[in-house]
């Protein structure tokens, strides 16, 4: 089966066309400026990018022109539309409504319509790329595939915030946690890549991109993870604090006189590793910067690192123990300086870093020594995979 995944940002749209048994990439790309004159297509298999420049005044504009590179042209990968099976979406909220994904039908887009006050920045944008697909495919089935899924199995005191409780009730405000689809990939090759069932491991998943998330998956189901309600709760990241003193909020917006879009702004744009070092929200920026001597740089990755060896402590409390903890995403995957930063000195809670394991680059490792109680690995995400396995098995069973 073919499945065109389909991530849409606010002016972006990202794509992959996928067979979804051989797990084989057909064709991908991303559409970026969406709504702006330079716009511009970039797309191709590796070492056969292409840049078409055009500008795409909105999501509809943009699909017409992955539709035309899906078809024709130097990235031709199919013979004509009718070879694409079915359409996944990501979909960044899914309220309580969605423990699983879904079939899109009216009643889901209404509901992610109404998601949209959770996720403003990310549920209407999402609504485009559906939209978009429908006009142009519109006998093609399709799925939304949501990132705080996998996260509806925690537990009331863990999803729970201690306010009054008719705030929840009223409004929805409750931990819903995001790169769900992330966590549970990463989770269950790290369950498979120990040797031991998904229903009996115990794991700490540590998504590290330009967003940050950790969670904690006991038995194959999450049973806490830190982002909130938003993305902004829990770890530090490239441009947003993660968790602090609430009353720094409205602390901040007197004494800054702020509005709420104003800090809004700061905590999710200005704060995380670009606040502290002032350099970048690029690690790889900040430690060049913390190597030459810069001190704010090298007290941004200190943080950093602090902010997530804290949860691999309340994770281990948590789940009793961990058989595995699992980096992922830009920073997970790459920066062995960062991953041995956040383990440095938990030994003495089983975990022990091999450095020359930790120093390879390369998919799918162990980097903790073959004796360590708790195993460590890195394991590149893939949740576009996530998503046409999803959509795969929703519209096979149609
Ligand atoms: P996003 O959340 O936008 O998908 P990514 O998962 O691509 O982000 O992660 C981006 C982060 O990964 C950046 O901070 C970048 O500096 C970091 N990163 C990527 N490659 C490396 C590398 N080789 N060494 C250190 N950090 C890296």
């Amino acid at each position: 089966m073919n499945v065109l995944v389909i991530n849409a940002g606010s002016s972006s749209l990202k794509y992959q066309l996928m067979n979804v048994e051989t797990q084989e990439t057909l064709a991908i790309g991303i559409c970026e400026k969406v709504g702006s004159e330079d716009s511009f297509h970039k797309y191709g298999l590796d070492g056969a990018e292409q840049l078409d420049e055009t500008p795409l005044k909105d999501h509809d504009d943009a699909m017409a022109l992955v539709i035309e590179a899906l078809v024709s042209g130097p990235t031709k990968a199919l013979d004509s539309l009718a070879e694409i099976d079915a359409v996944g979406h990501r979909v960044v909220q899914g309220g309580q409504y969605y423990p699983i994904s879904t079939l899109i039908d009216d009643e889901a887009i209404s509901k992610i319509s109404e998601l949209s006050v959770l996720a403003p920045l990310h549920n209407p944008p999402a609504l485009m790329g559906i939209n978009a697909c429908k006009n142009h495919m519109p006998h093609v089935p399709m799925v939304a595939v949501f990132d705080t899924s996998f996260f509806q199995t925690l537990e009331p005191s863990a999803y729970m915030y201690p306010l009054p409780y008719e705030l929840f009730e009223k409004h929805g405000i409750r931990k819903y946690g995001m790169h769900g689809t992330s966590h549970r990939y990463v989770s269950e090759r790290g369950a498979d890549f120990l040797g031991i069932p998904g229903e009996k491991a115990r794991i700490i998943t540590l998504h590290l991109g330009n967003g940050c998330s950790a969670s904690a998956v006991k038995e194959g189901k999450a049973i806490d993870t830190s982002m909130g309600l938003t993305p902004l709760d829990g770890l530090m990241m490239g441009t947003r604090c993660g968790a602090i003193d609430p009353a720094i909020v409205p602390f901040m917006m007197e004494c800054e006189n702020l509005n709420t879009d104003e800090v809004n702004n700061l905590m999710n744009k200005k704060s995380g590793l670009l606040g502290i070092s002032g350099v970048s929200n690029d690690l790889r920026s900040v430690q060049e910067a913390a190597e030459a001597g810069n001190e704010r740089a090298l007290l941004a990755i200190d943080m950093y690192a602090k902010a997530v060896k804290k949860y691999v402590g309340i994770y281990l409390a948590a789940l009793g123990g961990a058989d595995g903890i699992v980096f992922t995403a830009g920073i997970g995957e790459n920066s062995a300086m960062m991953r041995a930063k956040i383990l440095e000195g938990l030994e003495g809670l089983g975990i022990v870093i091999d450095a020359e394991k930790n120093a390879v680059r390369g998919k799918e490792r162990f980097i903790s020594t073959d004796d360590s109680p708790i195993k460590v690995m890195v394991i590149p995400t893939n949740e576009e995979y996530m998503i046409a396995r999803d959509t795969f098995e929703i519209v096979s069973a149609l």
